[in-house]
């Protein structure tokens, strides 16, 4: 195909705005798959990702599409994850077309995460089509929602299209927008090949998947090609194009979107913003743009039952292989044994990975509390990256600690305005804009990250009644009065309970954690449990427990030896964890680390 006949697009929404059903009825139009084929979502394909409505890995696929102008298009639809978790990758994935369709609900209208798409589309210069879903529903307000896109986005929207993705109603007109009102790309085919590394996977019989777009020269079978920026070097054996189907290629040329393998051993060696060039005869400078992306949330994962903690090492590995952002080191906790210290680009991801875990693994999992990345500045002068409360430094070599901050971007209807603005300031919020898009208040504020990945999602979208939408990013790091608070049961520390918090928010923190655990069953004898900072109890209940003295030999005892006497208790009691001399039903433990 010559340049000329070339879109490039994705498709940017709002979750559940429609952005996979129209997807699936583009595909369907081009003749892409038969009815029976495209039975579910073809392109969320993940249970997980189904079953929440998003998209994490990038999909795409190549339409042919037969114009009313007579001449036939290639059209490449790369599909972007549908999460503030995954901004860089949606950024990168943008990056590789010309143009957006921007779907908007027409019952619904613009919100936070339409915001924060366009800004990224508009980043990457994208052409912008805007497009109105959903009109077959009574409640449908197109011209409403027409003039809140001019107003909060500042896009022109009079000729917004209006469709139905669910009937198929105007989906034509997309189709014909993309090729008359989406520019076609530019490249050069006789240049050096440069290429942008979009995405990566691990398949099953193709080993590493590796999506690229090419910028310019040619993308060939039996080449030597390079990863600018990670350096490797690997002969291609495969080139193709999804449709969605795999269909095998000789080469790709500039402004197509396809993938090779090159026997990549691991999903980590590619990482996502590279630049892909020729071995010998490289381009002048790699792509700008590329970002290593790294975790911001950390959390410890243990087994439930001791005895499944290689099941564990093993599914952890496994998801890696498909997931390099995701991150992990083995940790030992006094309490809770053997498991993993892991690092996710986000909550959403952290509850990806560990749904995974339980539902694909089978594996019982215990995960400690979220934590940030505090830069902890030492009286020595040198700084350390804390993610583990467990590992925070004495308190008389601490110079100061640095924390987090994001800027979120709130849309709430004016009704649960109160409550939105109530949480964001109990949440130590600093508010810079209180705007409105019809009825709905635009706020932005400025928060801890540490105070959002508690549960602030979930209070958002509990005090809306579910109606708020939210979006953020980091800003940078700020100095905060931050104390590690210690949970004691029966006067001993559990290091898998112990959090970072704010000094005024730790008495409150405190005193849910210890009452959430006191309401663990049990008869023998009471117990105390204790909230402290520095040795000073901020917070205490008491507890009635069982007695438990096989775990009180694995306190400060070797760890094979500690293992082995953990393995040896879990029948009849794989729901409990031992704490000091008593056990805690894995119920209350888990409550106690939620907030609410
Ligand atoms: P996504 O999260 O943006 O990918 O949204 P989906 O495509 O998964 O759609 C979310 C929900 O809206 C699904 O239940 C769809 O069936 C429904 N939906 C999508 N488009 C339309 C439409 O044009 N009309 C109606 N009535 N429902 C739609
Ligand atoms: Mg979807």
């Amino acid at each position: 195909t010559s340049l000329s006949n070339i879109r490039n697009f994705s498709i940017i929404a709002h979750i559940d705005h429609g952005k996979s059903t129209l997807a699936d009825r583009l595909i369907q139009l081009c003749g892409g798959l038969t009815a029976r084929e495209m039975k579910a979502q073809v392109l969320d394909s993940m249970d997980i990702e189904r079953e929440r409505g998003i998209t994490i890995k990038a999909q795409t696929v190549r339409l042919d599409y037969k114009a009313k102008d007579g001449q036939v298009y290639e059209l490449n639809l790369i599909d972007t994850p549908g999460h503030v978790d995954f901004a860089y990758e949606v950024n990168r994935s943008l990056a590789a077309c010309e143009g957006s369709l921007l779907v908007v609900d027409a019952t619904q209208g613009v919100e936070a995460q339409t915001l924060a798409n366009v800004y990224q589309a508009l980043d990457n210069n994208h052409e912008i089509i805007p497009v109105l879903n959903k009109i077959d529903l009574p409640a449908a307000e197109p011209e409403r929602v027409r003039q809140q896109i001019e107003e909060v986005i500042g896009l022109d929207a009079h000729d917004a299209l209006e469709i139905s993705a669910k009937s198929g109603l105007g989906v034509e007109d997309v189709l014909e927008a993309i090729v008359h009102r989406l520019p076609a790309p530019k490249g050069d085919r006789n240049a050096p090949l440069k290429a942008l590394l979009v995405d990566s996977w691990y398949d099953a019989y193709l080993g590493v998947v590796v999506l690229v777009r090419i910028i310019d020269g040619t993308l060939s079978k039996g080449q030597r090609i390079r990863l600018m920026l990670t350096g490797g070097a690997y002969q291609v054996d495969r080139v193709g194009i999804f449709r969605p189907k795999q269909e095998m290629r000789n080469s790709l040329g500039p402004g197509e979107i396809g993938f090779f393998t090159a026997s990549i051993r691991q999903v980590a060696d590619t990482r996502i913003g590279d630049t892909v060039t020729d071995e010998k005869k490289p381009t002048a400078a790699p792509l700008p743009g590329f970002k290593p992306s790294q975790p911001v949330v950390f959390c410890g994962l243990f087994p439930v039952d001791a005895s499944e903690f290689e099941d564990l090492r093993e599914a952890v590995g496994k998801l890696r292989l498909n997931d390099a952002s995701f991150d992990y080191e083995m940790e030992t906790s006094a309490a809770l044994g053997f498991g993993f210290r892991c690092g996710f680009l986000g909550l959403l991801h952290l509850e990806i990975i560990r749904e995974r875990l339980e539902r694909e693994f089978n594996i019982g999992l215990i995960a400690t509390a979220p934590s940030v990345v505090y830069h902890v500045y030492l009286t020595d002068g040198t700084m350390t990256e804390l993610h583990n409360p467990a590992d925070m430094p004495d308190t008389q070599k601490i110079a100061k600690i640095e924390e987090p901050w994001i800027e979120a971007t709130i849309l709430v209807p004016d009704e649960h305005l109160g409550a939105v603005l109530k949480l964001c300031e109990d949440r130590r919020g600093r508010q810079t804009q209180l705007t409105y898009a019809g009825a709905r208040a635009m706020l932005v504020y400025e928060l801890p990250l540490n105070e959002v990945v508690f549960d602030f999602y979930d209070r958002l979208k509990s005090v809306s009644r579910g109606y708020a939408s939210f979006d953020y990013h980091i800003i940078g790091y700020e100095e905060g009065d931050l104390v590690k608070m210690a949970l004691l049961v029966n006067d001993e520390p559990v290091d898998a309970l112990s959090i970072i918090v704010n000094r005024s928010r730790a008495e409150m923190r405190g005193r849910a954690m210890v009452d959430k655990l006191k309401d663990s069953p049990g008869h023998m004898f009471k117990i105390p449990i204790q909230a402290a900072i520095g040795g000073k109890v901020i917070a205490r209940e008491t507890i009635s427990a069982l007695r438990k003295d096989v775990t009180a030999k694995c306190y400060g005892g070797d760890i094979t030896r500690k293992r082995k006497l953990l393995e040896k208790q879990k029948a009849g009691k794989k729901k409990m964890r031992s704490f000091g001399k008593v056990d805690i039903p894995q119920e209350a433990f888990i409550a106690a680390l939620k907030m609410d």
